[in-house]
């Protein structure tokens, strides 16, 4: 057994603070950065700080002494709760589901690689290959939708413009036997400098290895030549779209750059003409039927270049994710043969993002975290509540922020901010984001977590035509409206989904399926992304819900990608909007831990006289009991029918270390 830490390095579950003080939480966070300690608990929530070096942890001795074991056996580690995870469903054939959350950069992408890489190290003992081959497909996977989903930002080298879920699927043997991944909201905003996009087609040696890398996934997966031909042509093209640029001389607009265009006709299986035309008009229905072709404006013929390039970039890669789930997807499984098909699943999504200047994305990314807090909340308590009951204890209410007040001002019906900025999009005419906020401004007025400059004048921070603020579980964000229809509508001439639909390129043209129709078909109003986005979460948080979750939040220490620093007033600020230390309190409201009666004497009759080597009392439960009195814990305890519960921490850590003198 490892040995447990010290308290030179701090306290190792921030339940066993003297005080739930934000001061005390910071002091004991940054003394156990400085030590090396990146980890600690709440309980069973791991709290992760990003070392921003390579940690000497993660190795097979560290696997070796994680597996199999209770959380408070060795110091904290994302092993240990993944370990926990795949107990609970193994042993008790519980769907379960770890939550890794944190800002850009706080290091949710190699958390979850981590996790993936100890479940695949503690599974298929007997080496089977065809459970060999499905962990394989799905680590490569992981790959494979980090080279293409992410983006080199300020923020972060390897950012990760999107929210992923992935299911792995188990049988009872608890081995892999596949699995499915879900994207949430690419940032295509982001995608769309080509310098990003270069990060693909790298020429340094470094890069042309990951290149390389990526290339040799994606033939492991079972991608064919002619697929990956196809994405990097398609890549290609959204490259040189970035290079297209518009001329125009009175009302006629034209194209600069025709080679460029030729070119990119080439990569797409169209015919040059077609692509100009695409660019530079667009087919409309005349309200008698008719149909007509419009010039663009040059700001026209750019907005639909950069959409275009921007939807090329989210057709790929919703077809690479399709693909791949078409590969990994469980086959052939019978649950006679094979017994239940169990399930973990990682999430690794972005945290709550607070700007200088918040926008559509982030006010998404926000909302989504404010479902997740709910989930958080409803899960954590109604399991308190329940496993309370089944063993006979009384219930104690906890107090806590309910934010379904907050989810309601986003999504509900007619009323809530999507409702309204979807009513403004389908508006005919000119709506501006100014005109947008009005609106909101006025349905909203009396919301007490909505305000905006015009709803208080006083506040300078705002301004008049393009603020609102939203006042979120873990603090005000003010938004900045503009552009928030745009984004909305996201949207896309019909005219380019018909250009791809009739590539040439069968890949290409799998990709629009929605190509097909002609301009008088098409008549129904696409979704608006705010409402795709709501529908996805929604979905996201229904998978959740019917799941055991463990979770990760991850916390950067410093912008400067430093491994020493520790900036206190970032790393204060990330703890606050993660809800840490209400998450504390709750902790410490109930029990925070339960072990069932055999398992605890098991593991520290020898710290008794009355246990040891064995105990003559009727029940084992009789037996903590005297455990427990001998060393004076009685007021830290509760006596569940099946488990013994505990209310701090401290006592199982003393009882830990009295047991370590002694073997
Ligand atoms: P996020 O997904 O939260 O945006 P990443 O997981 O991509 O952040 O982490 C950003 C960078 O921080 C990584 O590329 C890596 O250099 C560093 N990093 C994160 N976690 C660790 C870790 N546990 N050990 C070493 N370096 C890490
Ligand atoms: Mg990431």
């Amino acid at each position: 057994m490892a040995e447990l830490e010290g308290l030179e390095f701090g306290k190792s579950d921030f339940v066993l603070l003297d005080e739930v003080t934000m001061e005390q939480f910071m002091e004991n966070l940054k003394l156990r950065f400085e030590k090396g300690r990146i980890y600690t608990y709440i309980g069973e929530v791991v709290v992760s700080v990003n070392p921003y070096r390579q940690m000497d942890i993660y190795g097979k001795e560290a696997i070796d002494a994680y597996r199999g074991r209770e959380l408070y056996e060795n110091p904290p580690h994302l092993y240990a709760v993944s370990d926990a995870a795949y107990k609970a469903m193994k042993r008790r054939a519980k769907d379960t589901c770890i939550v890794i959350s944190g800002e850009s950069g706080a290091g949710k992408t190699e958390a979850s690689k981590y996790i993936m890489q100890y479940i695949a190290a503690i599974t298929n003992p007997s080496q089977r290959a065809e459970v060999e081959s499905v962990k394989n497909v799905l680590l490569k996977s992981n790959c494979v939708l980090e080279a293409f989903g992410n983006a080199k930002t300020n923020r972060n080298d390897n950012s990760s413009r999107f929210g992923k879920y992935m299911d792995i699927n188990f049988n009872f043997n608890g081995d892999p036997t596949g699995g499915h991944i879900n994207n949430y909201l690419l940032e295509k905003q982001r995608l769309r400098s080509t310098f990003e996009l270069f990060s693909l087609f790298q020429t340094t040696n470094n890069d042309r290895s990951n290149h390389k890398a990526v290339m040799s996934a994606l033939d492991v997966i079972g991608f064919s030549k002619e697929e990956i031909n196809s994405i990097y042509q398609i890549l290609a093209a959204i490259l040189l779209l970035g290079n297209v640029e518009f001329g125009s001389e009175g009302e006629i607009v034209h194209v600069v750059d025709q080679d460029t265009v030729t070119h990119i006709s080439e990569l797409t299986a169209t015919d040059p003409e077609s692509v100009t035309k695409g660019l530079l008009y667009r087919t409309v229905a005349t309200g008698g039927g008719d149909v007509i072709e419009k010039g663009h404006t040059e700001k026209d013929a750019c907005f639909g270049r950069d959409a275009f390039a921007k939807a090329l970039y989210e057709r790929l890669f919703g077809w690479i994710v399709s693909r791949i789930n078409g590969i990994i997807e469980v086959k052939d499984y019978n649950p006679v043969l094979h017994g239940k098909n169990t399930v973990i699943g990682v999430l690794d999504i972005y945290g709550f993002e607070i700007f200088d200047n918040n926008s559509f994305e982030q006010f998404c990314i926000n909302y989504c975290n404010e479902k997740l807090q709910q989930l958080f909340i409803e899960l954590i308590l109604q399991q308190e509540q329940e496993e309370y009951q089944r063993e006979g204890i009384t219930w104690q209410h906890i107090d806590y922020f309910n934010n379904q007040i907050i989810v309601d001002l986003v999504e509900q019906q007619h009323k809530g901010i999507l409702s309204i900025l979807d009513e403004a999009c389908l508006t005919v005419g000119k709506v501006t984001d100014t005109v947008c906020l009005e609106s909101m401004d006025t349905k909203l007025a009396q919301h007490p977590h909505y305000t905006s400059r015009k709803l208080s004048p006083t506040d300078k921070t705002m301004d008049f035509q393009k603020h609102f603020r939203i006042r979120h579980y873990a603090g005000d964000v003010t938004y900045s409206v503009d552009g928030f229809l745009d984004k909305n509508k996201d949207l896309l001439f019909q005219d380019f989904k018909r250009l791809m639909y009739n590539s040439a390129n069968p890949v290409l043209k799998e990709m629009w399926p929605d190509g097909q129709l002609s301009i008088t078909e098409v008549t129904k109003r696409p979704l608006t992304a705010g409402t795709l986005f709501k529908n996805s979460i929604v979905a996201l948080v229904d998978k959740l819900a019917c799941k055991e979750p463990y979770y990760v939040r991850c916390i950067k220490p410093n912008e400067m990608k430093s491994p020493v620093l520790f900036d206190d007033a970032r790393c204060q600020h990330q703890v606050a909007y993660l809800g840490l230390l209400e998450n504390v309190m709750v902790r410490r409201a109930g029990f925070a831990y339960r072990q069932q009666y055999p398992r605890f004497l098991q593991r520290y009759k020898m710290t008794c006289e009355y246990t040891w080597p064995n105990h003559l009392m009727a029940t084992d439960r009789e037996a903590v009991e005297a455990i427990i009195t001998q060393h004076g814990f009685q007021g830290d305890v509760a006596y569940g029918h099946t488990k013994l519960f505990v209310r701090t921490p401290r006592t199982l850590f003393t009882l830990e270390q009295e047991r370590a003198t002694l073997i």
